[in-house]
């Protein structure tokens, strides 16, 4: 379109000082280590376990170009981009958002003018009605960056957080929604040298799960499809599955063998045992809602009850909801 036109030149104008920036403070950023990035595989990849920010990012460089898996929120993407360059050494070319949840794509505003970013082609409308929620994700910003760095954030990163500010406000959905939806998997992409497969298994997490499988270095994004140490996040409203998340983890387990690195939308970078976990707590919930509806229980009553697969895992404020979002899919 022509207003795509104009507006792409204006934020390459508007964003580019910007990223400058962010490229030049690299120096400084050197030993900063906000998003607790582990190196994967000698440094072929780099992934973040820093749930606070976000869900996980990974970032892999090969020769002049690189991806990045996820953006987390808006307000922490400038010092994010700096970090996850600063490792891959080139500049991140190719953003591809897991699913449309705003903790996953309030970060595109930093790379949507200069990277291409991918996402299924159903979160593309998602992502755009999000797109307030996305832009106030600036609010105390510099706060959280100041925090996060340790109170020692470069000025000019600071400077680069308030273009990008702009830029969402000026432009709205447009800073945050990714220029190709891709709607046939699997999909092969080449960044650099190296193959990276993105898969779709169907509604499970969301309607727009995306699954990164980098073949070549034996790593796999789940995504949110997968919560590492924690309850995962049901989300009816988003197209959410119980039966296709479990569907969808199984074609997941296919890509793992006993070497396969596994990052998770949230919680630490682990291996398959992650993907196998996350199926039988799914599995346990569908099977112990189910009996809990089976003996004639209301909604309020299952909501509130715990058992024994539950115990000793983080994110207590959303056990109900996965409770409830059952209790609902079994009944209809
Ligand atoms: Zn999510």
């Amino acid at each position: 379109m022509k207003a795509g036109m104009t507006r792409r030149s204006f934020t390459m104008m508007a964003l580019g000082s910007g990223v400058m920036m962010a490229m030049g403070t690299r120096m400084r950023f050197r030993s900063s280590n906000a998003f607790e990035w582990v190196s994967l595989r000698d440094g072929a990849a780099f992934a973040t376990g820093n749930h606070t920010t976000g869900g996980n990012v990974l970032a892999m460089g090969s020769g002049a170009e690189a991806l990045m898996i996820d953006a987390k929120f808006a307000g922490v993407v400038a010092m994010l981009r700096a970090e996850a360059e600063e490792r891959v050494g080139t500049r991140i070319t190719t953003l591809v958002n897991t699913h449309h949840h705003a903790d996953h794509t309030g970060g595109n505003v930093g790379l949507s003018a200069d990277a291409n970013m991918i996402a299924h082609a159903a979160a593309m409308t998602r992502v755009a009605r999000q797109a307030d929620r996305l832009v106030s994700q600036f609010n105390n910003a510099e706060t959280e960056m100041r925090r996060l760095g340790g109170g020692s954030v470069p000025e000019d990163v600071i400077a680069c957080l308030s273009q990008l500010k702009s830029r969402a406000e000026q432009m709205g959905a447009g800073a945050f929604v990714p220029q190709k939806s891709i709607d046939r998997y699997p999909t092969t992409l080449r960044v650099g040298e190296r193959r990276v497969d993105l898969h779709h298994f169907g509604p499970g997490h969301t309607d727009n799960d995306v699954v990164v499988h980098l073949p070549e270095i034996n790593v796999v994004h789940a995504g949110d499809l997968v919560f590492s140490g924690r309850h995962p996040f049901f989300d009816p409203t988003g197209g959410c599955s119980a039966a296709g998340w479990v569907r969808s983890l199984r074609q997941v387990r296919q890509l793992c063998d006993a070497q396969t690195i596994v990052v998770p939308g949230h919680g630490p970078i682990g291996a398959a045992d992650a993907v196998d976990q996350q199926i039988a707590y799914i599995e346990s919930l569908i099977e112990s809602v189910g009996r809990a509806i089976g003996e004639g229980r209301s909604k309020q009553e299952v909501s509130g009850m715990s058992w024994d697969f539950m115990q000793g895992l983080g994110g207590e404020q959303v056990r109900s909801r996965a409770i409830e979002a059952v209790f609902d899919e079994l009944s209809r």
